[in-house]
């Protein structure tokens, strides 16, 4: 009996990008604005955005949350992200890009959300709560080590809130945007801080919460922060019609089922073996690889080398829809169980307009992929601040999403950064963001390392881009609207 034979189709592109995330798509972008060379990105669901990236609650970070953390590098990852932001996307996607400097002083620039519907970023901020020594959660647990360790935290915090937003340093340098440095930020105690601003809806919801202890009010420091919400789907989108216009395909339904490496000398990788959406086999070859796969890094894991260890946590967000209060929130504690955050996201498709709350606890993760994840701390803060009628007068749903980081050995302790891998004798690079806010320095940091693995011309970028049919359309159909929404849809 003659055995069947199996015809492979062969392709070359100069550069194939594994993983149709923020991180992929952000990658793919920008080596496109400035090179010339062939880009595939390939995506194993059927559209792009449907993993971590379409999940999460959409809360762009300019480093608050990690403002009161022991060392500022996270905060400092954030703070120059706002830079990277500002100098390599608001000039290229001035109708999207919404972040700017906003001249506050003679000589005082800082970065600022511009109203504008059409943006990636919302322009109502995040405002912070940080407890004081009188909170509930100091009175219930009465630990002298607890007050001064809020202390030390809130301290932290507004200083390097004051020193990277407030009045200190000036944003604007020789034409370009230029962030903080860490010494900068390390070097100035916080009490004077411009940022205290609070809304009578904030405090009667920090009242509520009090009062759901028994408690009288208590004097929270609430500081305005340049955080926002962000309309992820919509800048994926923005990023993929950009990509389309320079070149970049995107294959979706894509399975690889094997990587063929040279084990002789520095590893590379010769070809990758696949399974089409069609069910075609066929054979990609490329000149460097980039695997920015997200929690599908565990199969590469061994084969990549990778010299990290990679750590998935598992976490839950709830929906309520229309919204509970239209203001952002995050409520900081030195204690898990007191971490809440509120979010309002706008979107609106095919000309209808979702308002929808997200509920989450940036506090709390489950290490163990075992672990059940509890919703149930969330409710109940939320039944704290909304009070129980209101929070259950709205359609609520819940979902998990699984958070992945890369760690090194040496570093053990979680630092929400982001990780960019490669052996300069190698042909692949690896790549996790630890947050999507991080995509502008992700697709940069990448950029300069692939510079030093490929030779190829570098070429100017176009001033800006221009959202136009039938990119715009075919961006559209590829990248898939956040989860919630297809929740709200579904249920409506
Ligand atoms: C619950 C939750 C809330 C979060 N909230 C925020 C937030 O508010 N703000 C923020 O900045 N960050 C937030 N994050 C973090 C953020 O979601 C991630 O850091 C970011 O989206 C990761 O992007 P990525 O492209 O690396 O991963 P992903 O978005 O997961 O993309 C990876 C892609 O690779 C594809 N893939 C995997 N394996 C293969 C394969 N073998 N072949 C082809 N394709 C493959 C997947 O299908 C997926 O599309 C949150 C994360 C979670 C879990």
């Amino acid at each position: 009996m003659m055995s069947e034979i199996y015809a492979s189709e062969i392709e070359y592109t100069d550069v194939i990008v594994v993983g149709g995330g923020i991180a992929g798509i952000a990658i793919a972008e920008y080596l496109a604005r400035h090179s010339r060379l062939s880009i595939k990105v390939l995506e194993r669901a059927q559209q792009l955005g449907t993993g971590a990236s379409g999940k999460l609650e959409g809360w762009f970070h300019t480093g608050a949350l990690y403002s009161g953390q022991d060392d500022a590098q996270t905060f400092i990852n954030c703070v120059n992200g706002v830079e990277d932001l500002v100098n390599l996307y608001s000039p290229y996607f001035p109708e999207h890009c919404n972040v700017a400097l906003n001249q506050v002083k003679p000589h005082l620039f800082r970065p600022a959300v511009l109203p504008n519907p059409q943006g990636w970023f919302n322009d109502s901020p995040v405002y912070l709560i940080h407890p004081r020594t009188d909170s509930p959660e100091s009175r219930l647990f009465a630990l002298k080590s607890d007050s001064v360790h809020m202390e030390l935290q809130r301290n932290r915090v507004l200083g390097r809130l004051e020193v990277a937003y407030g009045q200190q340093h000036n944003w604007f340098h020789e034409g370009n945007c230029l962030a903080p440095t860490y010494s900068q930020v390390e070097a100035h105690e916080g009490l004077e801080c411009s940022l205290r601003n609070s809304t009578e809806t904030l405090r009667n919801l920090c009242q509520r919460f009090d009062a759901s202890y028994d408690m009288e009010p208590s004097n929270y420091e609430i500081l305005k922060t340049l955080d926002c919400s962000m309309n992820t789907s919509s800048i994926m989108k923005t990023l993929v019609a950009s990509a389309l216009e320079r070149g970049v395909t995107f294959e979706t339904g894509v399975t690889i089922e094997k990587l063929l490496i040279d084990r002789y000398g520095p590893l590379r990788i010769k070809s990758l073996l696949c399974q089409t959406k069609q069910g075609f086999a066929k054979r990609l070859k490329a000149n460097l690889f980039v695997f920015a796969v997200g929690d599908g890094f565990t199969p590469f894991l061994s084969e990549l080398q990778v010299r990290a260890r990679l750590k998935s946590s598992r976490s839950a967000m709830v929906v309520a829809h229309p919204p509970l209060v239209d203001t952002n929130f995050v409520r900081m504690s030195t204690k898990n169980k007191f971490h809440f955050n509120h979010f309002v996201q706008h979107r609106e498709i095919g000309g209808e307009n979702f308002v929808y709350s997200m509920l989450a606890d940036s506090g709390y993760a489950s290490d163990d992929p075992k672990d059940e994840v509890d919703i149930e701390p969330i409710l109940e803060s939320a039944q704290r601040y909304f009070g129980k009628d209101k929070l259950y007068s709205r359609q609520l749903f819940s979902y998990e999403c699984v958070k992945t980081e890369f760690m090194s050995e040496e570093e053990q302790k979680r630092r929400y950064s982001y990780w960019i891998e490669s052996d300069p004798n190698s042909n692949y690079l690896c790549v996790l963001p630890g947050k999507f806010s991080f995509f502008p320095t992700v697709a940069f940091q990448a950029y300069q390392r692939i510079r030093t693995l490929i030779q190829f011309d570098e070429c100017v970028p176009k001033s800006s881009f221009k959202l136009e049919t039938p990119f715009a359309k075919e961006a559209t159909e590829l990248v898939a609207n956040s989860y919630p929404i297809a929740i709200i849809k579904s249920r409506n």
